[in-house]
């Protein structure tokens, strides 16, 4: 039982690092981003989407006054399902 929750804080600490790379990567704008950066990128975001045991979260945002659009994103890696 002991080795099922060391992997578990390993996969959690493996999704907190992916995520923090993903997000510094996005500080670089997306037209100042070469094919290799891009792809190293992609794989981050692959990682996460099938990696972490997403917790999803509804929400709904404002188009305009009269239309809203409910988003689904996972609370832990901000994946978005929408
Ligand atoms: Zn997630």
């Amino acid at each position: 039982m002991q080795t099922v929750s060391t992997s578990n804080i390993m996969e959690q600490q493996n999704i907190a690092i992916m995520l923090s790379i993903k997000i510094k990567m996005e500080r670089i704008p997306f037209r100042n981003q070469d094919n290799d950066y891009k792809r190293i990128h992609q794989l981050c975001k692959r990682y996460l989407r099938e990696h972490c045991e997403h917790e999803i979260i509804y929400d709904d945002i404002d188009i305009d006054l009269d239309t809203s659009k409910t988003i689904m994103y996972c609370k832990k890696c901000e994946t978005c399902f929408s």
